[in-house]
């Protein structure tokens, strides 16, 4: 039997470490992870009151249409119900994207480093990768937009962009929407959505009624806290969900999931507060950062990309010596950095002395 033939040169993902694997081999009782941009504040205690309650009927499949879910959050994105559509994750909204537009002898064009999955789905179904590198972090529009050509299917824009944490303001939205032919699909993956605070951040669900070629892409996963739930979506014109609903899997979200999401979309409280705390301890850590010394990229999310006189790979692995895992810049296509996601203020403290010793330690090796 034989597979793809792309499959045999691409790796299946390979998670970041794992909290017990790390206990284990540094000898730690406790461990802080960093590394994947979750929520430290965790999710809506209103989901956990109410979980026993949905507890019953799993023998019975989920609703494929997830009816309550989609009718709260079409409500709330002031859009038509049968203008979302909802993946395991806006991982698998992606894959499903992928699969139903692209194919050998097209090519799609995405920043890097960005989110990984676009290029990886995209590979497997034959089409050509165009990346552009970011500009300080940054997508270079212009440059991406230049770049389209007859068999261009998909432009990816991520924003705020994983793993630097830049935003695509409204003037560079403008752009791409207004020279982008309108057969050629833009996804905007707003992952990040929830933290962002710039006065220039695009109204793009609003935009979704002018272009007809735009699909946005949201998540439960960060903000909501319900990474280990999945559930994702999309949000466009009926065209593209009606396409994409063909392609996904009739239950692609389990009971769970969306009785999770709904509540937890309704929290509104358990969001504002995420978002209060994710700020402060961002100016925290950012403050601390210029004190060092040490240069990062702007961060219109709940992370950060910290630029080192080192390599990634060497401050990742003397932060977990410490009990943090970060994640390293290496296989993020930024090899001298590390991306740290904000967590609890005094998470963020004991972290923030680890890296001074880390880069005493640095100097005093190199003088
Ligand atoms: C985390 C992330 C996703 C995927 O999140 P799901 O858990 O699959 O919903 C998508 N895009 C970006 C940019 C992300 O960082």
């Amino acid at each position: 039997m034989t597979s793809k033939e792309v499959l045999k040169s691409m790796s299946p993902y390979k998670p970041g470490k794992q909290i017990e694997d790390v206990k284990k081999e540094y000898g730690l009782s406790r461990i802080v992870k960093l590394a994947s941009n979750e929520n430290p504040f965790g999710f809506s205690k209103k989901v956990k009151e109410e979980m026993s309650e949905w507890m019953s009927n799993l023998e019975i499949y989920p609703d494929g249409y997830s009816t309550e879910l989609r009718m709260a959050l079409a409500k709330k994105l002031d859009v038509e119900p049968d203008q979302l559509v909802f993946g395991a994750g806006s991982d698998e909204v992606i894959e499903i994207i992928c699969n139903s537009y692209l194919y050998p002898g097209t090519n799609t064009i995405m920043a890097t480093p960005t989110f990984p999955q676009y290029k990886h789905n995209a590979v497997i179904e034959g089409a050509e990768i165009v990346e552009v590198p970011l500009v300080n972090g940054y997508h270079d529009v212009k440059t991406m937009v230049a770049k389209i050509n007859k068999q261009t299917k998909i432009i990816w824009l991520c924003s705020p962009n994983n793993p630097t944490g830049c935003h695509i303001n409204q003037e560079e939205f403008d752009y791409v929407m207004s020279h982008c032919p309108s057969d050629i699909l833009v996804v905007f993956d707003e992952a990040y959505y929830e933290y962002v605070d710039a006065d220039d951040y695009p109204d793009t669900i609003k935009a979704i009624g002018q272009y007809e070629n735009l699909i946005v892409l949201r998540t439960f996963s960060k903000a909501y806290g319900l990474a280990g739930l999945r559930v994702g979506y999309g949000v466009a014109n009926e065209a593209i969900t009606r396409a994409l609903n063909v392609t996904r899997g009739p239950f692609n979200t389990t009971s769970l999931s969306q009785k999770a999401a709904l509540i937890a979309l309704q929290d509104e409280t358990f969001l504002q507060e995420t978002f209060k705390k994710n700020q402060e301890n961002k100016q925290a850590f950012l403050s601390f950062l210029d004190n060092l010394g040490l240069s990062y990229d702007d961060s219109q999310t709940n992370f950060v990309f910290v630029h080192l006189p080192t390599t990634g790979d060497e401050a990742f692995e003397y932060l977990l010596s410490k009990g943090f895992i970060v994640r390293s810049g290496e296989a993020l296509g930024r090899s001298k950095g590390i991306r740290i996601t904000i967590g609890k203020k005094e998470d963020m403290e004991e972290l923030q002395s680890h890296i001074r010793e880390f880069i005493t330690l640095k100097e005093g090796e190199t003088h």
